[in-house]
């Protein structure tokens, strides 16, 4: 298979982590006899110091011309960069966030995976953490309370401030028909989360879910209300396969979830429209603080890469054999320095790279 990918390598550890992506990848082709094409492109800061804009038209045609886009990490020290001068709509951030509206991009996929080898790191009780989670949360992200009409006025001399929670059944029906196709290929679970006891958008919310789940006969539905859920996620996170929510509720119950595996280097995320096409980046930012050190943690940036064969090129057992080697090679007690404990090896980017790389079978 010839797998056509818009790199964005970006800013800060970026360019060190995405070629690392780019190293497993490649192994991934020789050893299953499929064809990596790239094509680099710019965005934020990288962008901005080439065109004088942190996304230009030319980037924005080439990832639509892609069947995926992988993205290491955008922007700089928001206190010293020369970036965070310019107005808001041309700081790096204001590319990532045009580039997803350019894409259609709806549906924000997050796993939060707790490693064995890493449970030392996550804050809950050990009779918690000893069961392990793995979860996807699938937030929907063009929508609800973030985009609806909103206003301030002043009413009898006070202000006044409204945000407007909308969502239409298409809405909902695309989010959970993603949620309901990611669930199939996983532990055939979908906890949709919603605050029905309340709000109306979330009574449509749960109608449509219930609609979609009949097309579903193998997948398990439950809804959970978001107060619950937020609780449920630190007292018994084992429950959980597919969380499907809408925008802020997924926002906040995403970062929950995140802080709970306690590991920011080791989180993949992807954003998806209606088709297969999907862009893939780590959860974490650009660690201005450590770049061009050799020492970040290209593993979010490889599991990013291994959800994007997944998701975007059905080609499973490809996807399934990066998390083992990724597995492997934690199992084998290699860290890197965010990740490091007595006891093990301390290893640079590149070389955890070529660690997972030579673990592809
Ligand atoms: P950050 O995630 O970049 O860093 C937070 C802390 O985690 C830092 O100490 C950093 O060194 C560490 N860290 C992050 N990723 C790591 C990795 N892979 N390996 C080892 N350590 C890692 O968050 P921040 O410092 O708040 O933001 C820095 C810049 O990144 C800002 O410009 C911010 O806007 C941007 N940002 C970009 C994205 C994105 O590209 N989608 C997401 C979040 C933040």
């Amino acid at each position: 298979m010839i797998l056509n990918i818009a790199c964005i390598g970006g800013d800060g550890i970026g360019p060190e982590i995405m070629a690392e992506a780019k190293k497993v990848l490649d192994k991934v082709a020789a050893t299953y006899g499929h064809e990596m094409k790239y094509t680099d492109v710019l965005m934020g800061g990288a962008s901005i110091d080439v065109h004088g804009i942190p996304l230009t038209d030319e980037t924005i045609d080439i990832c639509k011309a892609s069947d995926a886009v992988l993205m290491a990490s955008i922007g700089g020290n928001t206190s010293t960069s020369p970036w965070y001068k310019l107005e808001p709509s041309k700081r790096p951030e204001a590319g990532l966030l045009k580039l997803r509206k350019s894409l259609n991009l709806f549906a924000n996929l997050r796993p939060a995976v707790l490693y064995p080898q890493l449970r030392g790191a996550c804050p809950l009780k050990e009779e918690i953490s000893a069961a392990g989670f793995d979860m996807m949360i699938m937030r929907e992200l063009t929508g609800g309370l973030y985009f609806g009409e909103r206003q301030t006025v002043e009413v009898d001399g006070e202000l006044k401030a409204t945000d407007t929670l909308t969502y239409s059944e298409s809405e909902i029906r695309r989010i959970a028909i993603k949620g309901f196709e990611i669930a199939k290929v996983r532990r055939k679970k979908v906890t949709s989360v919603d605050k029905a006891n309340v709000l109306d958008s979330s009574r449509l919310w749960r109608k449509v879910v219930e609609e979609v789940a009949k097309d579903y006969p193998e997948v398990t539905l439950e809804h959970m209300l978001v107060d619950n859920c937020a609780m449920q996620l630190v007292k018994d996170p084992a429950q959980f396969d597919v969380i499907l929510t809408e925008n802020m509720f997924g926002d906040i119950l995403s970062d929950e979830a995140s802080m709970v595996t306690g590991s920011i280097g080791m989180l993949a995320s992807a954003s998806m429209n209606d088709t297969k096409f999907g862009l893939y980046e780590p959860s974490h930012g650009s660690a201005p603080d450590i770049a061009g050190m050799n020492i970040a943690n290209p593993l979010a940036t490889i599991l990013s890469a291994a959800m994007m064969l997944k998701y975007s090129f059905d080609l499973h057992k490809e996807a399934a054999a990066i998390e083992a080697a990724i597995d492997q090679v934690l199992t084998e007690n290699y860290r890197t320095v965010d990740i490091m404990s007595d006891g093990m090896e301390k290893v640079s980017c590149s070389g955890m790279g070529d660690l997972v790389a030579e673990r592809i079978k």
